[in-house]
């Protein structure tokens, strides 16, 4: 039987490389850089709600990681430190040590320490709550469209959601269960997007908070949704347009900018050997996205998920 603090020391005391301290006191201690702002978000992941039970403790820890950093790059921010809080029914060191073996992987790829959390018995549930610094008024807000910017996606859309639907499929299965946070292209987009937002709740649905928050319009031509290549051999039409437009989990994100700046966003794109693409324009006008289909007509936006909606 392993203690709780036994199990805090073997598996999540690392020391810190950036953190003044790290695990193993009351608090934690960082130090933000002076004209910095700091960022901050929250992200939980529930057995039974957001993945299945007996799911591959490895890649749990790499999802509970990367939908925090994903959260960071829609921000612009620079993620720095993270803590973890996590409920399980049983300490089992083979699970633990996949677990830790995950997070640690992707917190390692973005120089992020791990100073805290808090352990305890009860249904599995993982929370991370990570920190990151922005310079102080470049953070890339859902409020800043202007009519006229273009709209841009990342990387494909729609593989996470055909995952979900088609669980057997291998090619999508990695989209959903190992996503790679966008954090260098979020850095990058600073001084440059005007609004910023990750895919996780689906495209349609998250680009609808930009427009919420911006209290602006959008135009999107459905064919240019960069489309994930597991979808290419998918025959339903319907399928297709669900998992692009209201699929979530591709942490992709969508952002906008305005037209004087493309040629410095498709460089970007270059630099970054990440897809850059445009796929309509922001609108004057009310919070409504206007999805136009191949023949140019009007086509219906499916919903995206909503946790409390029946
Ligand atoms: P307290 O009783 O003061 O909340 P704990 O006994 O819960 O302290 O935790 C001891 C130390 O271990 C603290 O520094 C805490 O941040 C850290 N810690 C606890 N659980 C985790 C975890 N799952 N991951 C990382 N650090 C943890
Ligand atoms: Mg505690």
């Amino acid at each position: 039987m392993t203690s709780e603090f036994d199990l805090i020391r073997k598996y999540f005391s690392r020391p810190p490389r950036q953190a003044v301290l790290g695990v193993g006191d009351d608090c934690a201690l960082v130090r933000v850089d002076a004209g910095a702002e700091l960022a901050v978000s929250t992200d939980m992941l529930v057995e039974g709600r957001h993945f299945a039970s007996g799911a591959d403790p490895r890649l749990l820890g790499h999802k509970a990681l990367a939908v925090n950093l994903s959260d960071m790059a829609a921000m612009g921010a620079t993620p720095c430190w993270a803590t973890l809080a996590i409920a399980m029914p049983r300490a089992s060191d083979k699970w633990l040590a996949a677990f830790a073996k995950g997070m640690y992987a992707l917190a390692d790829r973005f120089d992020v320490d791990l100073i805290g959390g808090d352990t305890t018995r009860g249904s599995l549930a993982i929370c991370i709550t990570i920190f990151g610094e922005i310079p102080a008024g470049l953070a890339l807000y859902r409020a800043g469209a202007l009519p006229g910017d273009d709209i841009w996606v990342s990387g494909a859309l729609g593989g996470a959601g055909l995952a979900l639907e088609s669980p057997g499929l291998k090619i999508a299965a990695r989209r959903l269960h190992e996503p790679e946070p966008r954090v260098e292209l979020g850095e990058r987009l600073r001084g440059i997007a005007t609004s910023a937002i990750d895919v996780s709740d689906g495209f349609a649905q998250d680009l609808g908070h930009i427009l919420e928050r911006s209290s602006a319009g959008a135009l999107v031509h459905y064919e240019k949704l960069p489309r994930d290549p597991a979808l290419l051999r998918e025959k339903d039409p319907r399928l297709v347009a669900r998992c692009v437009l209201a699929g979530g989990d591709d942490y992709e994100l969508v952002f906008t900018a305005p037209q004087a700046r493309r040629d410095e966003v498709e460089a970007l794109a270059a630099d970054l050997k990440l897809a850059l693409t445009r796929v309509g324009s922001i609108q004057k006008g009310d919070a409504k996205l206007q999805l136009l289909g191949a023949n140019g007509k009007a086509m219906a936006v499916p919903r995206g998920f909503d946790h409390f909606a029946r």
